[in-house]
């Protein structure tokens, strides 16, 4: 009996030789090897998906068109949509990558003021107290995000220095800790199986939790690295922290470290012009390319679980990562509130592979963790984190300890010694 691969073997050896000197055996081994044939259907099977992923992409970035992945039911991992669900599949070992897409949420516990919501700095932000023009002043007090505008910062760059002074120093000074949250990133990363992050957020934590920045897209960019708005030129982080520190005016009184009395733009060394600034997206600059280039569906072909955290999935192009993954990996969104709807993620009865952990997302993966009995892993971190994060871990900790259990034993005795007691007083 003649095998497959005593087939392909003389197949291979006889095509390296003249035809004319070919025998009768080396012809019915040509005949009878379909090695190269399977490979070539192979090769063609990739080479369709490849292409269908990139007309995808293609399509949706001309048309604007929001993709809704099928759900493809055969494939979809998880066995239940819950967050028990979620555990099972990633301790079955089929889960092999996770990907991430971030939000503000997930900066909360953090403590670095907040930009947008009310009581934030833009409502707080006066216009009068910037080093602007009067029409320019107008137009912060129509739309404080003026402020945040490349068309502003190209021609006046102070009101954006003056108002961000206290993020870049504190980002520099690296005032602020990640949370919990951003540790299970870290965890994943621990237990090789950590994709993608995309995150929205330009404090740039994601980065602090000690996983490869080349897991890393920041969406919109981030205050952790300096760079030229007009050409693009790297800046030495130190020597612009320097400059805002002592060539920026405070405007936020005596929270903040005094400036100058007159503020100064940073000058690049490249092209001669004070546009230096923190790699941030400003409102009106295009977004980066790599954004882009990671978030294509032959990228996210192989996540099985994304884990949607502190975002409301309504800021373009960020929220079509929900769609770039196939139709049987599962997502988790850990929000406050069911977003995502209008995009296809399907929550309650119908949910297939979509569960939703409502919640703050500190208390969704101290749960997620706990449940993969990752929790002495977690703690390994515990110092790095901030400080409300490091309240809510030592809360955890009080609560497992066999002292408490007894404590909580012996509460439910007495309320069962009470209510013997009440049983018998009210016979
Ligand atoms: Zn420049």
């Amino acid at each position: 009996m003649t095998t497959k691969e005593e087939y392909a073997a003389t197949a291979k050896a006889a095509m390296l030789k003249p035809e004319s000197e070919w025998t009768l055996q080396d012809k019915v081994a040509m005949a009878m090897d379909t090695s190269s044939i399977d490979r070539k259907m192979d090769e063609m099977d990739k080479l369709f998906k490849d292409m269908q992923h990139a007309l995808a992409d293609n399509l949706g970035g001309m048309f604007e068109v929001v993709h809704i992945s099928k759900v493809d039911k055969e494939k979809v991992l998880i066995k239940e949509p819950t967050m028990s669900g979620i555990v099972d599949m990633i301790r079955s070992g089929k889960c092999k990558k996770v990907s991430f897409l971030n939000g503000a949420g997930i900066s909360v516990p953090v403590g670095i003021p907040d930009f947008r919501s009310k009581g934030g700095f833009y409502a707080t932000l006066k216009p009068e107290d910037l080093t602007a023009t009067p029409s320019q002043r107008e137009a912060i007090k129509a739309d404080p995000t003026y402020v945040l505008s490349r068309k502003l910062f190209l021609v006046n760059q102070l009101p954006y220095l003056e108002q961000s002074r206290p993020f870049i120093l504190g980002t520099y000074e690296k005032l602020w800790k990640p949370s919990l949250f951003h540790f299970l990133l870290r965890l994943f990363a621990d237990h090789q199986m950590l994709g993608h992050v995309f995150t929205q957020n330009i404090d740039g934590l994601d980065y602090s939790t000690g996983i490869t920045a080349t897991n890393i897209t920041s969406v919109h960019g981030t205050m952790t690295s300096v760079e030229c708005e007009g050409c693009g030129n790297k800046i030495d982080n130190k020597k612009f922290y320097e400059h805002v520190k002592a060539n920026v005016r405070n405007i936020y009184g005596e929270s903040q470290p005094p400036g100058s009395d007159e503020s100064q733009p940073m000058e690049c060394p490249k092209c001669k012009r004070g546009l230096c600034k923190p790699s941030i997206v400003m409102f009106g600059s295009d977004m980066p390319t790599a954004f882009t280039e990671q978030s294509r569906r032959s990228n996210l072909i192989d996540v099985d679980l994304l884990i949607v955290a502190g975002t409301s999935l309504a800021v373009a192009p960020a929220n079509g990562v929900v769609n770039k993954v196939t139709g049987h990996c599962a997502r988790l969104i850990c929000n406050r509130e069911s977003v995502g709807h209008d995009l296809g993620i399907v929550y309650g009865d119908d949910a297939i592979r979509d569960v939703w952990r409502e919640g703050n997302c500190d208390l969704a993966a101290l749960e997620l963790v706990t449940k993969l009995g990752w929790l002495d892993e977690l703690r390994q971190y515990k110092t790095q984190m901030c400080d409300a994060s490091q309240l809510l871990l030592d809360q955890k900790q009080t609560l497992t300890t066999p002292k408490t259990k007894q404590i909580e034993q012996n509460k439910t005795k007495q309320n069962k010694t009470k209510q013997t007691q009440q049983n018998k007083t009210n016979k």
